[in-house]
């Protein structure tokens, strides 16, 4: 009877296994034919046009009977919303994609930005990594788990996001005010990790689990205006220069947090010797700040997730070259820790600039509310960790993000929210050349990742 029951139950496991094992070979021709139909629709943004987007995920979703609503606060900018409904035992999951895209300087290009060609495996197109990987792989999970007939125990929610690129208020920031039920859900899966190769093969994988928190701020000088012929000690451009060069050069004490201490636990443990020696110094008190020295020279993504950054990015002064002028001002590009006391730092600022005749204008208001990170014990990120050892034979490294992303407004809301992404190789570097001109995805690049999201929602029950 036991040795029946047994049989029976190792039997139910290897039919739910075979139920829902997909043919990703055969499959490939469908999801390249989604993903060049998405790329070839110029969404970018400004003005975005991301409804013709929606519309024509809802075409595909909706041929298969898996009904799509559109949220829009301006018409020309609809967000999508699809779902597949679990048993309802657990909270939903959530996949999210934008369907905007960031501009292209077409002369820069060497092919058509939305021409979607296949180079010998690779397709070039804008949004090609930022971020129609994540909107067609959230159309494949839906289709295949309605075709698959496959109920897990929490519903599966698919938003295709407008405005991501720096007007969330259209995308995030709209559904979450105004449509909150629509997507309200325990995790979120979105973009911002990688799985990242070292000599042509996965290294390990790595899932944002926080992010900085942008914090542009302004430097004002003011002064006399005067002749360039006469030297003025009160000179607004010198006044102006000599701060953003304390600014830019000050080294704001570094901290570590959960997720950046793991993170170089995790990296030491699978770098060459010399490496993981220095990653395991910067855990320790006596040694770190000799490596923080290095990061600062050679490592600037290591550099900044240590600490609030400081970026200077853009200067505006002077208008003739024989004219004192009397003001003018700087931009920081300041990237904050998630926990930063700003109110501090803005004062530690003032101290380093140590001029009366410079302004220092924090923002308003942050471009995207702060939050805790999200944990590393969840159902979720353990579900990352098994499939990265199943499917790559690797570890999971989570990740704090110098970016920022629509994870934020999801972290502020109390969900666990993760940034996944596609291969990344070393001559991609690090974002995998999203933003850049030629942007491109090797086809390799985009089936793993569908199918690594896939084993993770399966993973995850
Ligand atoms: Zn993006």
């Amino acid at each position: 009877m036991r040795f029946l029951a047994c049989c029976l139950l190792f039997a139910a496991a290897a039919s739910a296994q075979n139920r829902s094992a997909v043919d990703w070979h055969k499959l490939e021709p469908e999801i390249l034919a989604n993903f060049t139909a998405l790329l070839k629709i110029d969404t970018s943004n400004p003005p975005g046009n991301e409804t013709q987007a929606a519309k024509a995920i809802q075409t595909i979703l909706e041929r298969e009977g898996i009904r799509c609503r559109l949220f829009a606060l301006d018409p020309a900018r609809a967000n999508l919303v699809a779902r597949i409904k679990g048993t309802g035992k657990k909270k939903p999951v959530l996949i999210l994609g934008h369907t905007d895209v960031v501009g292209v300087q077409r002369e820069r290009w060497t092919v058509d930005p939305f021409g979607a060609i296949n180079k010998n495996g690779v397709i070039y197109a804008r949004g090609a990594r930022d971020d129609k990987p994540h909107v067609v792989a959230g159309i494949m999970i839906l289709l295949l788990l309605k075709r698959m007939n496959i109920q897990l125990d929490r519903d599966v929610i698919f938003l295709a996001e407008a405005g991501e690129e720096g007007t969330s208020t259209y995308g995030v920031d709209y559904m979450v005010k105004e449509h909150w039920p629509e997507i309200e859900a325990e995790y979120a899966i979105a973009e911002g990790g990688s799985i990242v190769e070292e000599k042509g093969k996965p290294h390990h994988v790595l899932i944002s689990t926080t992010e900085k928190s942008p914090q542009r701020m302004r430097l004002v000088a003011h002064g006399p205006a005067g002749h360039g012929s006469r030297p003025e000690m009160a000179n607004a451009v010198v006044h102006l220069a000599e701060a953003v060069a304390r600014a830019g050069n000050w080294q704001t004490p570094m901290r570590l947090s959960d997720t950046t201490r793991t993170y170089f636990e995790r990296l030491a443990a699978i770098s060459p010797p010399d490496l993981a020696a220095r990653y395991r110094d910067i855990l320790d008190p006596a040694r770190a700040a000799e490596v923080d020295r290095y990061f600062r020279k050679s490592e600037p993504g290591h550099y900044s997730i240590l600490r609030t950054s400081v970026v200077p990015t853009i200067i505006n002064i002077g208008f003739r070259s024989n004219v004192i002028p009397s003001e003018g001002e700087a931009t920081l590009d300041v990237r904050a820790l998630p926990d930063e006391d700003m109110t501090k730092f803005v004062a530690a600022l003032r101290r380093v600039i140590d001029d009366p005749s410079i302004e220092v204008i924090p923002p308003k208001n942050s471009a995207r509310p702060v939050a805790p990170p999200s944990r590393i014990d969840t159902d979720l990120f353990r579900a990352f960790e098994n499939v990265g050892r199943r499917m790559f034979n690797v570890p999971t490294l989570p990740n704090m993000m110098t970016g920022a992303t629509d994870n934020a407004q999801l972290r502020a809301k109390g969900v666990q929210a993760y940034g996944t992404g596609p291969i990344v190789t070393p001559d991609e570097g690090p974002l995998g050349g999203a933003h850049g001109d030629d942007e491109h995805i090797s086809v390799r690049s985009l089936m793993a990742l569908i199918e690594y999201l896939w084993n993770t929602l399966l993973e995850l029950g």
